[in-house]
């Protein structure tokens, strides 16, 4: 199932190139009251869901994904998690390029650990990317996101997928300096995800996707996951070790090589196997 968010809020199917309406489900949601739920309320209640959100969109009359305004298919994440540099070739490309690195100290995943982004930089696929300091290099980033489905606390590798609902395209923009990675990648809009989650019964194994980033039309990164250093697996292990994940929580799980600056005009088109495509626009 490939679930999005889009317009005045509303929940969608989405089934070839048509949105099925299913925003009738969201009334079967807890009410909120103060204090907020430590976690995505709809991620949390999926699976109690899906046969209700099935039969909605089989009634529902689709209208053309072309038309709509994706919003991020998970709105209310409470940490967004980023892996650095867990592709060898970006680990390479980041120690030769001293625009990239700026003297930091670039260390491999295993002993950096992983990061945290504002959740307020969060944006859907069909909001621009706002560049904030356009004098400085800012990058794309596409990367793989994993969507955790279920309070997660200390869970192993072997366990790990179970904890998954689903899987969506990320960017994970950054500005390059020399400031703390959770500063420069929590810029309002430098965190997006889309077009759609694709839950997991639908996208079951995560370790050989192709991805491509182009940008006004010539690629700039591609890869396949199959090259990532630090697997889904290892990075909830490793997550999940230090905090509990919670259902809504995002795995950002890293970038290949390729990455490069982009100015304020150009349009990234971010391509997944399995997942899908989206085209995101920048501006300032
Ligand atoms: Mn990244």
């Amino acid at each position: 199932m490939k679930l999005c968010r889009y317009d005045d809020n509303r929940l969608g199917v989405v089934r070839g190139d048509m949105v099925h309406d299913v925003s009738a489900v969201l009334d079967t949601l807890p009410a909120v009251r103060y204090p907020l739920p430590d976690h995505d309320p709809l991620i949390a209640a999926l699976p109690t869901l899906r046969d209700r959100i099935d039969a909605l969109a089989d009634a529902a009359v689709p209208v053309p994904l072309a038309g709509v305004h994706l919003l991020p298919p998970v709105a209310s994440p409470r940490k967004i998690i980023g892996a650095p540099v867990n592709y060898r070739l970006h680990h390479d490309e980041a120690l030769a390029d001293p625009t990239i690195h700026h003297q930091t100290n670039i260390m491999p995943i295993d002993k950096a650990g992983l990061f945290l982004k504002a959740t307020s930089s969060l944006i859907g696929a069909s909001s621009p990317v706002v560049l904030r300091h356009p004098d400085k290099r800012n990058d794309h980033e596409i990367e793989l996101v994993v969507v955790i489905g279920r309070r997660a606390d200390r869970v192993t590798q072997a366990d790990a997928l179970d904890y998954v609902a689903g899987y969506a395209i990320g960017l994970d923009m950054t500005v390059r300096g020399t400031e703390e990675r959770s500063m420069r990648k929590s810029i309002d809009t430098y965190t997006v995800l889309g077009p759609w989650m694709v839950t997991a019964d639908e996208l079951t194994d995560p370790s050989a996707l192709t991805m491509e980033l182009t940008i006004n039309g010539s690629t700039r990164q591609k890869a396949t996951t199959a090259d990532i250093l630090r697997d889904v697996p290892t990075l909830i292990e490793r997550a999940s070790s230090f905090y509990t994940l919670m259902p809504g929580d995002l795995i950002y799980t890293g970038t290949p090589e390729g990455v490069s600056a982009v100015q304020a005009g150009d349009v990234m088109v971010c391509s997944i196997e399995a997942i899908g495509t989206m085209q995101v626009a920048v501006t300032v």
